[in-house]
């Protein structure tokens, strides 16, 4: 016994060697993902749960390595948030969500807005604020246009200075929203705090909607909450008809997920705005 343990240990340990080393591969080969144009944007459609109208798009990050193939944004940006990797790419993506937004402007889709991750350690970036101001500028969009989702492990470190940044950008008019909600330290007192307008429901707490009472009762309470924090609430990975019935009767604002669209190119988002 205490011999196959050792040998398990030993597996475990050359798996995990294993992956250390992928992650070293991988981390070169993102460091010049930008400038080899490897990285794109994909855009999925949030939809009005009253009128089921495109309101906005969230836009998420896809990697085509020349030597990887696609890699999954859960296995590449943990690597670049490790390190300052997160601020080049970051960048790159604000500039591209801009880009996004002032085409949808010029095509007249001036109510359209566009959502943009953004890491903690980005927003904890000295030059972040003027780095959004300035992006904004160069494109020449309005800042209404432009979303900034944030999670809760941006309060962790430093909840008065993340505050004060977040109220920095409010003030220079983009949305922010909260993502994840419900996966971490999530709590109803600090929301009321955080200058944010928007709660995004986890697809963790979605996933349990139909298969408790219970649970029903528990979110259709956390959206009648948010609404008297005056925030609207947006349900995540909402993937079934059935899933969103209960949230229109609950009185959710607006629905992502696969039951309407999966995130798709520049191209094919521009299409749910023709009709
Ligand atoms: P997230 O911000 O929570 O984004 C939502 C994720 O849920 C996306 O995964 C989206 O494709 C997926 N999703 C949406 N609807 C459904 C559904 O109905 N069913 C299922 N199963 N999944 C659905 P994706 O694109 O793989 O991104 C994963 C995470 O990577 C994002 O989670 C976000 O945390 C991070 N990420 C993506 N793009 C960026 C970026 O540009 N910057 C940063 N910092 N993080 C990003
Ligand atoms: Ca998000
Ligand atoms: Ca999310
Ligand atoms: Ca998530």
């Amino acid at each position: 016994a205490k011999r196959s343990g050792k040998n398990a240990w030993r597996f475990c340990e050359a798996k995990s060697q294993l992956i250390a080393y992928e992650n070293m591969l991988l981390r070169r080969d993102l460091r010049e993902a930008v400038e080899r144009g490897e990285l794109a944007l994909h855009y999925q459609p949030l939809v009005d749960a009253q009128c089921g109208c495109v309101v906005s798009f969230e836009a998420l990050l896809r990697w085509t390595s020349s030597t990887y193939g696609v890699v999954p944004p859960s296995r590449f940006i943990p690597l670049a948030e490790e390190s300052d990797m997160i601020l080049g790419i970051g960048k790159w993506v604000l500039e591209e969500s801009c880009r996004f937004i002032h085409k949808l402007a010029a095509m007249g889709n001036e109510d359209i807005h566009v959502s943009v991750n953004v890491s903690p350690r980005q927003l904890a970036a000295d030059d972040f604020v003027a780095l959004v101001r300035e992006t904004i500028d160069r494109e020449g969009i309005n800042p209404k246009q432009l979303e900034i989702e944030i999670t809760e492990n941006v309060l962790i470190t430093s909840m008065e200075e993340s505050t004060r940044r977040l109220s920095e950008l409010r003030a220079i008019g983009v949305r922010l929203s909260l993502d994840d909600f419900g996966t971490g330290y999530s709590s109803l007192t600090y929301l009321r705090s955080l200058p944010v307008g928007t709660l995004k429901l986890d697809k963790s707490f979605i996933d349990q909607i139909l298969s408790d009472v219970r649970q029903l009762q528990f979110i259709s309470s956390i959206i009648n909450m948010a609404h008297v924090l005056g925030l609207a609430v947006v349900a995540e990975g909402v993937e079934t008809e059935e899933q969103l019935e209960k949230l229109v009767e609950c009185q959710c604002d607006f629905i992502q997920g696969y039951v309407f669209s999966r995130p798709v190119t520049e191209k094919e988002a521009l299409l749910f705005l023709d009709w």
